[in-house]
């Protein structure tokens, strides 16, 4: 038998990390979670009918799942068959249309992240972005080249948003007190996932939402289910047009998209629009001080788009140049941090 310190656990992990994902990709898409949260327990071939697949394949699927914790399998006291049924996390998070669903996210890494990872060779030899040989077509911009050309892909990624925005806005309105801010501007706030979280949080908050006019158009499909006229959608591009007024400016996922003469380009604008005491709160993963994790910001700059992961110190001096003093950061736990910014 193997001494513990002779076998290479981690690397014998990472080695099958990809088919884990791979496998957790496959059950979302083939809507898996979605048929046993609909019939509660199932057998593999009820399962296979119902998503369209065949009976082995799917048993296969569905026991990598329990291996991995997503899924539960027991005997049927009545027939002695085998049933499987969802965890409470994947019950939670990998049904699609849930609160919390993770299910538009892991459909945008299926369809967009795993083909540009597997030229992650050749992205690391350039030091460029895979798209074109991913998907056979250049994009100088991602989003209005890339993402918004075609529709379905459009909504594709604008259901991954949604979902990651869900998971995470209400600890990013937690983090600080921000009751004293009226009038916020969520800039890129894309369906208004952050924004409605956000206006929960804070009952006398009102929030516009700036956007591209591509996803502009498509917000009524993301509307929540109360109406809620604190939160309204002004489309523009924001290297271009002016921003709406605010008191308070959020770029959630904004800033590591850019290149850093872009980054500079959108700060300037920013300082041009706020008054003193006016705040920006940057949403972001932080790296760590050290720059050695978390490995989700590092294997997120892999897929090597013009901008960069940044520490909270990086993002201090960064905002400092434009006249905004860090007044507050936090680490939440959750996919991504925040750091709150004023206006001297
Ligand atoms: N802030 C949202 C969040 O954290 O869930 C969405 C982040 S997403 C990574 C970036 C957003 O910026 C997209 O909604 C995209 O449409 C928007 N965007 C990209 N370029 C833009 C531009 N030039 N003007 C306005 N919005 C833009």
């Amino acid at each position: 038998s193997c001494n513990r310190e002779d076998f290479p656990h981690r690397v014998v992990e990472l080695m099958d990390g990809f088919k884990a994902s791979k496998a957790l990709f496959t059950a979302c898409k083939l809507n898996v979670f979605d048929v046993l949260s609909d019939s509660k327990e199932l057998s593999a071939k009820e399962v296979a009918k119902r998503i369209k697949a065949s009976e082995e394949g799917s048993t296969r699927l569905l026991d990598a799942c329990v291996s991995l914790g997503l899924l539960e399998r027991r005997t049927h006291e009545e027939d002695g068959g085998l049933v499987y049924s969802n965890t409470e996390e994947a019950s939670r998070f990998l049904v699609a249309g849930g609160p919390l669903s993770l299910h538009g996210y892991i459909l945008h890494c299926n369809e967009l992240v795993w083909p540009l990872f597997t030229h992650l060779e050749c992205a690391v030899r350039e030091g460029a972005n895979q798209y074109e040989r991913a998907f056979g077509k250049k994009s100088e911009d991602l989003f209005q080249d890339a993402y918004y050309k075609k529709e379905e892909v459009k909504l594709r990624f604008m259901n991954a948003m949604h979902s990651i925005a869900k998971v995470t806005a209400k600890d990013l309105a937690t983090a600080f007190d921000l009751s004293m801010f009226k009038t916020v501007c969520d800039v890129g706030g894309c369906t208004g996932a952050m924004a409605y979280e956000f206006t929960q949080v804070y009952p006398n908050m009102s929030i516009t939402v700036f956007d591209l006019p591509q996803v502009i158009t498509m917000n009524s499909r993301f509307q929540a289910k109360e109406p809620n006229d604190r939160v309204t959608f002004v489309a523009g591009d924001f290297f271009k047009d002016p921003l709406p007024k605010a008191e308070l400016y959020i770029l959630a996922r904004i800033l590591h998209d850019w290149s850093l003469e872009k980054v500079h380009q959108l700060l300037d604008k920013l300082s041009k629009e706020c008054s003193p005491g006016s705040g920006v709160l940057v949403c972001e993963i932080l790296l760590g001080e050290d720059r050695r994790g978390p490995s989700r910001a590092f294997l997120q700059s892999l897929s090597m788009t013009e901008g960069a992961q940044r520490s909270a110190s990086q993002y201090t001096l960064l905002l400092g140049q434009h006249g905004f003093t860090q007044t507050h950061v936090k680490h939440t736990n959750n996919l991504l941090d925040a750091m709150l910014f004023l206006k001297e």
